[in-house]
C-alpha cells in the first residue's frame, strides 16, 4: 500500500490512477491531518510527500515520520515543486529516502518507487529472513511474496512451491518431488497438478516468472 500526500488534485489523481493502474494499492490524501489518521489505521509500504501542503510542509511531516518508533524505516519520496539543490539537500537531511522533483514523468515515478521497495526490503531482510531473488521477495514470516516491489497474492500452494524452490536455489526438483514437498503425495502420475501451478505461479510472478526454469524431461529449478 502506497499513500499519497499531494493537496493539488490534479497530480495525486493522475499518480494514483497511473499506480492503481501498474499493480499498486495506492490511496491519496489532500492534507496531513487525513494522511495521519490513515497511518494511525495501517502502515503503508511506502509514502509519496509533497512539500507544499496545508497545515504543516512535508519536511516537518516527514521529521514526525522519523521521529515515531513505528515509522521510523517508513520509505519516503519526497516530490516537489521546488527543484533546487537546496530543497534536494533539506528533503535528504530530514531523511527522505528519495527525491523526485515537479514536473516528473510517471514512469520515472514507478521506477524509483520499485527501487526503493526492493532497497527497503533488502535492509529489512535481517529483521525478516526475507528471501530474495532478483526481483523476487519472499518473507516468510509474513507469508508475503512482492515481484518488483509489487505484492502478489499466491494461493498456498503457489506460495510453498516459490519457497521450496527458493530455499533450494540451483536445486533441480522432479515433479513427483514437488508433489510429496507441497503436496504430500507420495505416489506418481499426478505431476500435471505441480505443472498447472507452476504455470499459474509463473504468470503471477510476471518477469520473475522467467527465473523458474523447465528442465526437460526432469522438473523445476530456480537459480543458478
Ligand atoms: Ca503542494
Amino acid at each position: 500500500m502506497i499513500y499519497m500526500l499531494e493537496d493539488e488534485s490534479g497530480i495525486r489523481n493522475f499518480v494514483l490512477y497511473a499506480l492503481n493502474n501498474s499493480g499498486f494499492e495506492a490511496v491519496g490524501f489532500e492534507t496531513p491531518s487525513e494522511f495521519y489518521s490513515a497511518v494511525a489505521e495501517r502502515i503503508p509500504d511506502l509514502v509519496l510527500l509533497d512539500i507544499m501542503l496545508p497545515e504543516e510542509d512535508g519536511i516537518s511531516v516527514l521529521k514526525k515520520l522519523r521521529n515515531d518508533k513505528i515509522t521510523r524505516k517508513l520509505p519516503v519520496i519526497l516530490l516537489t515543486a521546488k527543484g533546487t539543490e537546496f530543497d534536494k539537500v533539506t528533503g535528504l537531511d530530514s531523511g527522505a529516502d528519495d527525491y523526485i522533483a515537479k514536473p516528473f514523468g510517471i514512469m520515472e515515478l514507478i521506477s524509483r518507487i520499485k527501487a526503493l521497495l526492493r532497497r527497503s526490503y533488502y535492509n529489512d531482510s535481517d529483521d525478516t529472513g526475507a528471501i530474495v531473488l532478483k526481483n523476487i521477495v519472499v518473507l516468510p514470516e509474513k507469508h508475503e511474496v512482492y515481484a518488483d516491489g509489487i505484492k502478489i497474492n499466491l494461493t498456498l500452494k503457489e506460495y510453498e512451491l516459490l519457497l521450496i524452490l527458493l530455499k533450494n536455489k540451483g536445486k533441480v526438483f522432479s515433479r513427483d518431488e514437488l508433489l510429496k514437498e507441497v503436496w504430500g503425495f507420495d505416489f506418481k502420475g499426478e505431476s500435471r497438478t505441480v505443472d498447472v501451478h507452476i504455470r499459474t505461479l509463473r504468470a503471477k510472478l510476471g518477469a520473475g516468472g522467467e527465473l523458474i526454469e523447465t528442465i526437460r524431461g526432469v522438473g523445476y529449478k530456480i537459480g543458478d
